[in-house]
């Protein structure tokens, strides 16, 4: 994303059209990638790196800048990045970036996770992952692999599904952040807030639940409009400027020594 916020929007839909040249890497399979936003320098911190866009989520949040990425299924519109393409991204990128940040949809929903962000790392390539967690097995396989972690935060585990739209959706998230948390993977935890899905007690809540859990790095994010479907959420764009209060940031300051607000 060209702005101190993390990417959300493909930067390039699909660089299918690019030169194919000779790969010497191990062949990669089982992860999806729809979009890869080739340079970024905010969403892997203190490293130049790209952004691979899995296909794919279970969620279905109201301000999702990203909706093209919900079903498993790539739409006709916009298909997978052949293999061949990241192939001969990665060998073109080596030595000029470095890392790899998967992102999607939702990394963690692929069972072949684990072994390609193994295969980045044999590339030679750094790997961070942005996950909402919604699966301890999944994330318990991928981390070992993973150098840097960003964690989606929804809302209090209790008010999740007024922001995923679906039942269950935080059935695991408690339990996936502890899991980051006591990994020794260098993390981040995130939340996008608006005042019609949540309110300060609510940012309050979800700071206290994550300081109890051992979280260093905390990041208050602001609705964006770009990409956001639900038009309620964009009429209601004006009021987010003022949330959240002076006051509710103040105390969170308290909480956290890292914490970064993103406008
Ligand atoms: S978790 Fe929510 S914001 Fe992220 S891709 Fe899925 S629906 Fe979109």
């Amino acid at each position: 994303m060209p702005s101190d916020k993390p990417s959300r929007s493909p930067a390039i839909s699909n660089p299918a059209a690019a030169p194919n040249p000779p790969s010497q890497l191990k062949p990669l399979s089982g992860l999806p990638i729809a979009a890869i936003t080739p340079f970024t320098t905010i969403d892997f911190p203190g490293r130049l790196a790209a952004v691979f866009f899995t296909q794919g989520c279970a969620w279905r949040c109201a301000y999702c800048q990203n909706p093209l990425l919900w079903s498993f299924k790539a739409p006709d519109q916009t298909p997978l990045v052949p293999i061949d393409k990241i192939h001969a991204f990665l060998q073109k990128r080596r030595g000029l970036i470095d890392g790899i940040v998967i992102c999607g949809g939702e990394p963690t929903a692929h069972a072949g996770l684990p072994d390609f962000l193994k295969h980045l790392r044999e590339a030679g390539y750094q790997t961070a992952l942005h996950t909402g967690g919604p699966s301890t097995e999944a994330l318990k396989k991928a981390l070992p692999f993973v150098d840097w972690v960003g964690m989606d935060i929804k809302s209090t585990p209790e008010k999740y599904e007024r922001v995923t739209r679906v039942a269950g959706s935080a059935d695991q998230v408690a339990e996936s952040a502890r899991i980051i948390t006591q990994s020794g993977v260098a993390h981040e935890f995130r939340i996008t807030v608006h005042p019609m899905l949540h309110s300060d007690e609510d940012l309050l809540a979800v700071s206290r639940w994550l300081k109890d859990l051992g979280a260093r790095a905390f990041a208050i994010q602001r609705f964006r409009s770009a990409g956001c479907s639900d038009q309620r959420l964009l009429d209601a764009a004006a009021a987010a400027a003022g949330f959240p209060s002076e006051e509710t940031l103040k105390t969170i300051r308290t909480l956290f020594a890292d914490l970064i607000i993103r406008e």
